[in-house]
């Protein structure tokens, strides 16, 4: 019997706030154990929460960027449970009124494009951290992260492959981004994921019993411990026994699973209104204010672009992958009026400086304006593409523009007959040897000479001047 998998995911997402949800604390990440913390975060007895309005406009962005429905009325809840990093001994969530349902966000891929269904998006309040390595034979329990803002999106079970999954995730990070919601980092934990998985016969209409895997903190993670546990619910099946719905913890370090709990029901949490926090009531206007301030999202920025500069698939990926890279592109093209060469300069060049220096693009010190001269110098062949790309470099570290670079430097191209003779003669009387073997029919020697007599120039040289003038040399 052959099985098709069915995913569906639970992503936490830290909203990009200074104060937590419901008190004036920082949210800064690593900071000093305890040191944002307050009565309401730690849950002392009388403390109030008071809504963060920064973050509801954030998680109403979030969701309406989804293409959500969001709900004029939604509603906070208590979720009980005991754990040390809980100080409150629940959770305040939305649950039965979430702020947002229905949504769908668009995956591609080189195959086909899959519409993936978002269930809900609702607000809540993370919980704080427990430390096992910071006091020996104890766990200590840092507070800072309670009562930080998540959102946390629940899709459909609509993902079919480890893969998708992955993509999903990816285009929701990239789309949370574009709209600055949330920093999205997930090494600091702004982006979490729990994995529901289950098997089903192809065909089958009925979904099968699921798992949940948790502590999910990279792409490659998601991807790699789902994989793990459809050939776990595959022998499973396979040998005729029944998955027992469970929570499994996801280890790193090994790549295996480990049962964490059996699976809770809801009940089990006795959620219910919070009675501290009155209904949230949005006004119509405000969500609308929201929608009208929406980004150009990935999706459409994606087909806008391939369509606009008829640039191909592989290429927009890349220029897509942040919104300020997307924006650098267009500034470029803006200026140089060609797609394909500004398409190739930040793809290549460009993105390998940015990587080299460990910086983002639009932090490197070269604006838009300035690769726009420096690709002019090539073009007019003041300076040979190699050149060029060794003068972007130093512009990053320098903030000169190409112009103070090739001049200071010495660096312009030589066309200069006189001086490209001198290296050329040079070169012959030095290789004295292979001159031999060229003229006796070697002829694929002159890529030596070439690289000869460039070395010779530190790089100045115009290599067609240049070839021309070796085979002349050589020749006769
Ligand atoms: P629970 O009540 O266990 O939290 P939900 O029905 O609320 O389960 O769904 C939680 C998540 O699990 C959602 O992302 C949903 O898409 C996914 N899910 C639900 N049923 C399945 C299934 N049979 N296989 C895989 N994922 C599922
Ligand atoms: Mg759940």
């Amino acid at each position: 019997m052959s099985w098709e998998t069915v995913i569906g995911l639970e992503v936490h997402v830290q909203l990009r706030t200074a104060e937590k949800l419901f008190c004036s604390d920082g949210t800064v990440f690593g900071a000093a154990p305890n040191s944002q913390v307050c009565p309401v975060c730690l849950g002392l007895p009388g403390a109030l929460p008071v809504l963060n309005r920064e973050a509801v406009d954030l998680a109403i962005t979030a969701a309406l960027g989804l293409d959500c429905q969001v709900h004029e009325v939604s509603v906070f809840a208590r979720k009980s449970y005991f754990y040390p990093d809980l100080p409150k001994g629940y959770q305040i969530t939305q649950f039965s009124e979430p702020l947002a349902t229905e949504g769908v966000l668009e995956v591609r891929s080189a195959a086909e494009t899959r519409r993936i269904r978002i269930r809900r998006v609702h607000m809540e309040e993370d919980a704080g951290k427990s430390i096992h390595d910071r006091v020996p034979d104890g766990t200590a329990v840092d507070l800072n992260r309670a009562g930080v803002p998540l959102i946390e999106i629940v899709t459909e079970p609509d993902l079919r492959t480890p893969a998708q999954a992955r993509a999903f995730l990816q285009e929701l990070k990239r789309t949370l981004e574009y709209m600055g919601v949330s920093d999205c980092n997930m090494e600091e934990g702004s982006l979490r994921v729990d994995a529901n998985v289950s098997l089903r016969p192809e065909g089958a209409e009925a979904y099968g019993v699921k798992t949940e895997v948790k502590n999910l903190n990279s792409f490659s993670a998601v991807e790699r411990s789902v994989v793990v546990e459809v050939r776990r619910q595959t022998a499973i099946l396979e040998a005729g026994e029944e998955v027992v719905q469970e929570t499994l913890l996801w280890d790193e370090r090994d790549g295996t699973l480990r049962s964490m709990r059996s699976k809770e029901e809801s009940h089990d949490y006795r959620y219910f209104p919070d009675p501290d926090l009155p209904p949230l009531r949005l006004q119509p206007e405000r969500i609308r204010g929201l929608e009208a301030e929406l980004p150009e999202l990935p999706a459409r920025r994606r087909t806008r672009l391939m369509e606009e500069h008829r640039l191909d698939g592989r290429d927009v990926e890349v220029l897509i992958a942040s919104r300020s890279l997307a924006d650098y592109f267009e500034a470029l093209v803006a200026i140089v009026g060609e797609a394909k060469p500004a398409a190739n300069w930040i793809k290549g060049p460009l993105l390998k400086e940015a990587n080299r220096v460990q910086r983002s693009v639009e932090d490197l010190g070269i604006p838009p304006r300035a690769l726009a001269d420096l690709m002019g110098l090539v073009d007019d062949g003041t300076v040979s593409g190699t050149m060029g790309r060794t003068v972007l470099g130093q512009m990053a570290d320098s903030g000169k523009t190409a112009r103070q670079i090739i001049e200071t430097e010495g660096l312009s191209q030589v066309q200069d007959s006189d001086e490209l003779n001198a290296w050329v003669e040079a070169v012959i009387e030095e290789n004295s040897e292979e001159v031999e073997r060229y003229r006796s029919g070697e002829t694929r020697l002159i890529g030596y000479f070439v690289g000869q007599t460039m070395q010779k120039s530190r790089g100045r040289a115009d290599p067609k001047a240049l070839s021309a003038l070796l085979r002349n040399r050589l020749d006769n």
